[in-house]
């Protein structure tokens, strides 16, 4: 797997572009906005993008959704079913932000804990990590130890869970039952901000490093 990060929106949300190295199929992972500068590493690449992937509903990482999928003929895979009404908010969501309005979607395939996702060749494993949001999904791709988590883990801190339908507790145990079994050396993508690896975070991060659990 090759893939590039891009941030995109006044949020600096990290969008990733992600393509398999034998056959140059990819998919583009959150395409919140900046729908140029996500096109231009398209090009740059010359990636053949077969479907976009959603982590979860918020409009930083959803608004370039249904004008990628248009352009790109591309299906919608993510986030999770419980995600539906951040999805159905959208409206709303730009308002709050400051956003321009964007154009509604439905997913073409939600996804569940355990399943799978594929691009070109490569195959990327689902965890579903709710607590930020109650449908938030993360994507595996354990050949290449690297994981997608959205707004689920950042380096040096958590995602936020005071939005309805947040739950701190639960957050906790998503990264605690579903990141940490992956191993140490599993280099994250977070949604802001820079990577980092599992191992640096379980001993590091303040919110969920072991130390903190006795
Ligand atoms: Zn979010
Ligand atoms: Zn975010």
């Amino acid at each position: 797997m090759q893939y590039r990060v891009v941030p995109v929106t006044p949020y600096q949300q990290n969008c990733s572009v992600i393509w398999c190295s034998e056959t140059r199929r990819g998919a583009v992972i959150d395409p919140g906005g900046d729908i140029d500068k996500i096109e231009a590493v398209i090009r740059e690449e010359s990636i053949d993008i077969e479907k976009i992937l959603l982590t979860h509903g918020h409009l930083d990482h959803v608004g370039g959704t249904a004008k990628m999928s248009q352009t790109y003929n591309a299906p919608i895979e993510g986030p999770h079913r419980e995600e539906a009404f951040w999805l159905n908010a959208l409206d709303a969501q730009a308002q709050m932000m400051g956003f321009e309005p964007v154009e509604a979607f439905q997913p073409t395939r939600w996804l569940d804990d355990g399943d799978e996702v594929s691009v070109g060749e490569l195959k990327l494993q689902v965890f579903h990590c709710p607590g930020h949001t109650p449908g938030h999904v993360v994507f595996y791709h354990q050949n290449s130890s690297m994981v997608f988590v959205g707004d689920v883990l950042f380096n040096g801190s958590i995602g936020r869970t005071d939005f309805p339908r947040g739950d701190h507790q639960q957050l906790l145990d998503s990264i605690r039952t579903k990141l940490w079994p992956l191993g140490d050396e599993v280099t994250f993508v977070p949604g802001h901000g820079p990577q980092s690896t599992i191992g640096v975070e379980r001993r590091h991060n303040p919110f969920v490093a072991d130390h903190n659990f006795g």
